[in-house]
């Protein structure tokens, strides 16, 4: 039998099947990502208690350093057996610059350094399909928890969103929410993670240790923590469609009270803020990221920054 078909046709009848394969094959791949934020503080850690653990003049820091690094990789590890396929953490404590680069998976990506427009989220966008907030700890106006404060310990007394006093998880699962992507899970205290469901609602929470006042705590050991974080992170990530990202009206109005007196002085020379009392100041953004991006400038901002 002669074939009609000429070479031609016969190579594009090949090729186009062929395109289309691939093509379904490629974005089936790309559907099957599931991308996991981690956004990792560090007085929520197992074992911290007191500012020993949480700088860099402090005699305990090197150590907790390491910790801090073993429940993020406690945290990647549940999370890719969870079915995770990428992984962004960011680097949220401090100076950001606390993990141990050379001790986290090869395959994940890492930020860090401060000061930066989102803050404990830069990384996050739409293509993540939850965030999981590591080492967290209990707001400014909690009555217990161990060193309860929101962005700056010595300097806010309060940050309100819309009227509402928020936790840093509160504030970074609105900015995660802004990206339409729901927090999935918080590891720390008792505190933070009871502050945290009662706000968020039923995401995986990992207690590793119980506050017994802002310098001093009941707490696991690693070992039993890095469990407990690998175990609720992969449970976190099978049920992620339980999950719903967190929503507030916009535009948002942001109250900040600060501890000192001149701060909210001079932030009122500008027109686009207020000053509702002697300690306060209010800003209203359009959306989170505004809100973010001043929150960064107004606890960073000095004439003497430099380079
Ligand atoms: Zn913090």
């Amino acid at each position: 039998m002669k074939n009609n078909l000429n070479p031609t046709r016969s190579r594009l009848l090949i090729a186009i099947p062929l395109t289309l394969l691939l093509l379904c094959v490629n974005i089936n791949a790309q559907e099957r990502r599931l991308k996991i934020y981690i956004s990792a503080d560090m007085e929520g850690v197992v074992g911290v208690v007191t500012q020993e653990q949480l700088g860099p003049t402090g005699f305990d820091y090197q150590r907790f350093r390491e910790i801090m690094t073993q429940e993020v990789n406690a945290a990647i590890e549940g999370a890719l057996a969870g079915g995770a396929t990428d992984i962004v953490i960011s680097d949220s404590h401090g100076n950001a610059q606390n993990l141990l680069i050379e001790k986290l998976p090869r395959d994940v990506l890492l930020v860090r350094g401060f000061p930066r427009p989102l803050g404990m989220m830069q990384g996050i966008d739409s293509t993540f399909a939850g965030v999981i907030f590591t080492g967290y700890h209990s707001s400014t106006t909690s009555m217990g928890g161990v060193r309860a404060h929101t962005i700056s310990s010595a300097r806010l007394a309060d940050v309100k969103l819309n009227d509402r006093s928020v936790s840093e998880a509160g504030l970074n699962a609105v900015i995660a929410g802004h990206f339409n992507v729901p927090v999935i899970m918080i590891t720390g205290d008792d505190v933070v993670v009871k502050e945290t469901t009662e706000l968020l609602g039923d995401v995986e929470g990992a207690v590793v240790k119980w506050a017994t006042g802002f310098h001093s705590a009941k707490t696991m050991m690693p070992e039993a923590s890095y469990q407990l974080i690998k175990e609720k992170a992969m449970k976190a990530v099978r049920r992620i469609k339980d999950f719903k990202p967190y929503k507030i009206a916009s535009p948002i109005r942001l109250d900040v009270r600060f501890k000192n007196y001149r701060p909210s002085e001079v932030l009122s020379y500008l027109s686009i803020v207020e000053r509702p009392d002697a300690h306060s100041i209010r800003f209203t953004g359009k959306d989170i990221v505004e809100v973010s991006k001043f929150l960064s400038f107004i606890n960073t901002y000095e004439l003497t920054l430099e380079p």
